[in-house]
């Protein structure tokens, strides 16, 4: 038999899953995908367990667990004072990469255009292909990856029907400013494009602010906001996430997701609907904890004589290595045994982000200190 791969197919393995298969394979530190080495609040896994225990342990209502819809709406609205309906306007997904999946899937049309920016977190470019639509990056620069409004302006095609957007972003750890995120809505509003917002990095924040786009005039009744438990309660491998928005857009997730896994991750749901009912001081205590560490990372990576781009947020520090970072990374897994991931496999445009390299700091102190040290020796 002759098989045609399809066109998504050629995506192959994710570079998270290759690095981290690299890391455990030789025992080297593992900074490359962004997962924490410790758990989140106690009062969080005790929920989960109390879940199970109770006899959640059977499918979700398909919009997801009331509980948990009426927590997300709170969370909006405490937050931002964005107001959704738990009934309409609230979706539980398995993680965001099902919202963002089935958001792409749910809205685009084949053929459609989709305005993002670029470096951009996998799983957009997989999720644009599935659903039959072609991604228009806007490319973000370092120092400060500012958005070039030329460049915007030249990425939105007569065929672009949606913007996706990141902030706090992955991999560069920018927050957008309310300046960029007003240039981004005026894109929206003049080419009537609907935005779709990936905000898992929401409370990972610890220069400036994170403003969900849906605040901005005009941009509620067009924008789907997506997020997940994952970063904010430590929990990755929950995959318990949602999208927030006009309930014409949440319906388009819920009918293509439906589909894709129907509902389920019953007992997370129902923890997921304490954890976000958490006071502030939990959500500080992460953000300051992670403040630390990626100060920690910092200082590591510069003594080790490298050119650091301190990110605002998120999990990751980006460094410019001033020379091809796919080499870098493979020579660092043999010289300094600390696995990272080469910031040029985000980007379309690989010149763009040629050298450089993404280091993940959501790891113990003692886990930051021990890279760093084998980096300065290496
Ligand atoms: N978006 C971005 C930008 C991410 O970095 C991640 C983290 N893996 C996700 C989405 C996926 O989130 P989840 O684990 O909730 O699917
Ligand atoms: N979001 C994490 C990262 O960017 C992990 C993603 C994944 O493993 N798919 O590293």
């Amino acid at each position: 038999m002759t098989f045609t791969a399809s066109r998504w197919q050629g995506f192959g393995t994710t570079i998270f899953t290759e690095m981290s298969a690299l890391a455990e394979r030789t025992g080297a530190i593992n900074l490359g995908q962004g997962f924490p080495d410790e758990d989140g609040p106690a009062e969080v896994l005790e929920a989960a367990e109390r879940a199970l225990r109770d006899g959640h342990n059977q499918y979700a209502p398909l919009p997801g667990v009331p509980a948990l819809r009426e927590a997300i709406a709170a969370h909006q609205h405490r937050f931002y004072g964005i107001d959704v309906d738990p009934d309409r306007e609230v979706q539980v997904t398995f993680g965001a990469t099902e919202a963002i999946a089935a958001a792409l899937l749910g809205i685009c049309e084949p053929g459609d255009d989709v305005v993002c920016l670029e470096p951009y977190y996998d799983s957009y470019a997989a999720g644009i292909a599935m659903a039959g639509a072609n991604r228009r990056p806007v490319t973000l620069r370092p120092p400060d990856w500012a958005i070039d409004p030329e460049a915007l302006d030249a990425a939105i095609t007569r065929r672009a029907r949606v913007l996706l957007l990141n902030s706090p972003h992955n991999p560069t750890g920018k927050v957008l400013s309310r300046q960029e995120l007003e240039l981004i809505a005026d894109a929206c509003l003049e080419h009537d494009l609907i935005a779709i917002t990936d905000e898992v990095y929401e409370h990972l924040v610890y220069d400036g602010e994170h403003i969900p786009l849906a605040t901005l005039p005009g941009m509620a009744e067009r924008t789907l906001t997506i997020s997940s438990l994952g970063k904010t309660f430590s929990v990755t491998g929950w995959k318990t996430g949602w999208a927030t928005g006009p309930a014409a857009l949440v319906a388009a997730v819920r009918t293509a997701k439906q589909y894709l896994t129907f509902a389920g991750g019953t007992p997370f749901q129902h923890a997921g609907a304490v954890a976000l009912g958490l006071g502030d001081e939990v959500y500080d205590a992460l953000a300051a904890g992670l403040r630390v560490k990626r100060d920690h990372l910092c200082a590591g990576l510069e003594a080790a004589g490298l050119e650091v781009l301190k990110p605002a947020g998120t999990y990751f520090a980006n460094v410019d290595c001033g020379r091809d970072g796919v080499a870098f990374c493979r020579e660092l897994v043999e010289t300094a045994r600390v696995v990272a991931i080469p910031t040029s496999v985000f980007y379309d445009d690989e010149e763009a982000g040629r050298s450089l390299v993404r280091f993940a700091f959501c790891k113990r102190a003692e886990v930051i200190d021990e890279a760093a040290r084998r980096l300065a020796a290496a």
